[in-house]
């Protein structure tokens, strides 16, 4: 296999897999309190503060940080992945540590942007998207119901894992231009 083929099935092959793998931990770790760490941030404090309706969106300036993770949660999740990447690297006998390791971090940009997207809307082009709003009624529920609709990028494991509430039994996602105006209001 080329270096660019096997490289490329990687990156797909890791972005799907990044699905399960934030479906696992939001589940397991995030609104479980197997770790301290990771359920304080996000059970009790992400979702304490951030809630449904209009309360999905920010509140206060100073809870800003308290949307999106710790700068070191990315490279601490990739680095932990690296030895088994080497792993399915040895076996299968084709170079994929790059484009592995890149999905992750795409997969991980894409949460972390989407996510302080969808609570603090600021009337960009992206939240006009059809895309972002299916995404972001998606979201919007899993803040009401904790443990349905775990996937923020891509809600492939939602779907398998049947764990995903469709788009009927939605409640209605909180307007996002008005939301805006609020997140000029609040932060200048
Ligand atoms: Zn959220
Ligand atoms: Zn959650």
């Amino acid at each position: 296999m080329s270096f660019y083929i096997s490289e490329l099935t990687a990156f797909a092959a890791f972005f799907v897999y990044g699905s399960f793998f934030e479906w696992t931990l939001h589940k397991y770790l995030m609104h479980q309190p197997r770790w301290k760490y990771p359920f304080r941030a996000h059970a009790l404090v992400h979702h304490g503060l951030f809630r449904t309706g209009t309360d999905y969106f920010l509140s206060d300036k100073k809870y800003m940080r308290k949307v999106r993770f710790a700068w070191w949660n990315a490279p601490l999740i990739i680095a932990l992945h690296v030895p088994a990447i080497l792993l399915i690297q040895h076996l299968v006998g084709a170079p994929i540590l790059a484009g592995a390791c890149a999905a992750m971090a795409v997969y991980y940009a894409l949460y972390e942007y989407l996510h302080y997207c969808m609570h603090i809307p600021m009337g960009r082009r992206l939240e006009q998207t059809r895309w972002f709003r299916w995404l972001d009624a998606h979201h919007h529920m899993h803040h009401k119901r904790h443990l349905n609709n775990l996937n923020v990028v891509l809600p492939l494991a939602d779907a398998v894992f049947g764990s995903l509430i469709s788009a009927k039994k939605r409640i209605p996602a909180p307007d996002r231009q008005q939301g805006a105006y609020r997140m000029e209001a609040l932060l200048g």
